[in-house]
């Protein structure tokens, strides 16, 4: 099929960002493309901020999604530090700021998500820290050290995954949590196995409080005063209580947008000339039946791809299973499928091990498998609940069934 070339825009130059324009040239894509990033950074991964970039493990050098001469040589105009300030979409065209202007055949939306807002007294002190981007990690890590103490807000993936890192520097760590650990994210006997780990690495826990303020002392964070009175001394403060999607520019633009941006089973936005992916897009999941807005790597790259094969002429509605992992301590959680309306979870192996799987079932078909320390597990369900293989919770359960041999037999 002909088609003569376009010009295609990315805002965002995250995960989602930077695969879509990887995989239009990989799906033989000659058209321009330009991709805007706000970041001064060269493109880099996110989950290493909290993890291995943060205890000193990795260093700026390891944090890239692509070597600087993959933009050339795939002939991707990325353009750093320049941020999207407008979408006139009859015009077709992004206003840059004072960088000017690029006129677009197709827009795709990759904004990602901003920390949501914390509107507390004392929330703007020195020492009031959120992580989302390079800037955060390296403030954050600065500060963390033998005795420090962090008070976390918000038991959360990224909470929790900081409480760790800083006890393993040899800080002191008192996480607040009004609802309980991982509780939006995890089943309940996952949720219990990470408060317990957490307290073994150190951490003390206020479960079913909320924060009042954040006192301070010559401009710098120095307590957090919890809604039952306590006061929590602090030298830094870690504020983990979820992110909104980053869809300013699409309302504006007046596009449809409800906690993201609003895109059809192919990832189109309300006009066909934009698309919209990873963590800004709101679209339909159809193993669950609902609009969801997933913050995963997964789910940033996968919607890429798929946007990359529809603009090169392959379309297919989107419907790649989710996973999702996070490094806790020594602990690796991994997720797979989603636990919406998941009525029944079995566990296999034991909690106390520090390796287990918990099996959620809805009305009787496996839906979502969490892991602790069993990568093969993961792996295994992956197959299992993309196939649509049958298995029942005795089954799952059962030490002695072969999870491997069932995974085996999906089609590729
Ligand atoms: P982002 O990666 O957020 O990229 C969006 C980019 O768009 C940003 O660089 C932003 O500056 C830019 N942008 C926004 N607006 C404009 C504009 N107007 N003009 C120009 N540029 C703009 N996921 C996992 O699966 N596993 C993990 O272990 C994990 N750990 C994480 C740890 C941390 C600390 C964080 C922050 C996230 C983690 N995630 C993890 C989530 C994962 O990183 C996100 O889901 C993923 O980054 C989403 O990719 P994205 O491209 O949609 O958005």
């Amino acid at each position: 099929m002909f088609m003569s070339r376009r010009s295609i825009v990315i805002i965002g130059a995250g995960h989602a960002g930077v695969q879509a324009a990887a995989s239009l040239r990989e799906e033989g894509s000659d058209d321009s493309i330009v991709l805007i990033s706000g970041e001064p950074d060269l493109p880099y991964q996110r989950p290493p901020l909290s993890k291995a970039f943060l205890k000193g493990a990795m260093d700026l050098a390891g944090l890239p999604l692509r070597a600087e001469q993959f933009y050339r040589e795939k002939r991707i105009d990325l353009r750093r530090g320049v941020q999207a300030t407008r979408i006139d979409l009859a015009a077709r065209r992004v206003e840059l700021g004072k960088d000017g202007a690029e006129s677009f055949d197709h827009l795709i939306l990759a904004a990602g998500a901003r920390p949501r807002p914390f509107a507390i007294p004392g929330a703007d002190l020195d020492g009031v820290l959120t992580l989302r981007n390079i800037a955060d990690a390296a403030a954050i890590r600065e500060r963390l050290g033998p005795g420090r103490r962090v008070v976390v807000i918000g038991a959360g993936f990224i909470g929790l995954e900081i409480a760790a890192t800083a006890l393993a520097v040899g800080g002191e760590v008192t996480v607040v949590e009004i609802a309980r650990p991982l509780g939006r994210a995890v089943s309940p006997p996952t949720s219990d196995f990470f408060l317990d780990a957490h307290r073994v690495f150190g951490a003390r826990f206020r479960l079913g409080v909320g924060v009042n303020a954040i006192e301070g002392a010559k401009g710098a964070a120095a307590a957090v005063i919890l809604s039952d009175g306590e006061r929590a001394p602090a030298d830094l403060v870690i504020v983990g209580v979820g992110v909104l999607a980053e869809d300013s520019l699409a309302r504006a633009a007046g596009l449809v947008c409800d906690n993201g941006v609003v895109v059809d089973a192919h990832l189109v936005a309300s006009d066909p000339a934009v698309s919209a992916i990873g963590d800004c897009a709101l679209f339909p999941q159809h193993s669950v039946g609902q609009m969801l807005r997933l913050e995963s790597v997964q789910n940033a790259t996968d919607q890429a791809k798929s946007v990359a094969r529809r603009l090169t002429g392959k379309p297919a509605p989107y419907a790649a299973l989710p996973w999702f992992w996070s490094d806790q301590g020594d602990l690796k959680l991994q997720i797979a499928g989603l636990s919406h309306g998941v009525d029944r979870w079995v566990l296999r192996g034991n909690p106390t091990d520090r390796a287990f799987a918990a099996f959620g079932f809805r009305a009787g078909a496996l839906a979502a498998v969490e892991t602790v320390n069993r990568g093969a597990e993961h792996m295994a369900a992956r197959r299992i609940i993309g196939g649509g293989l049958p298995i029942s919770a005795e089954e799952a359960a059962d030490p002695a069934f072969d999870l491997r041999k069932l995974a085996l037999s999906a089609k590729a």
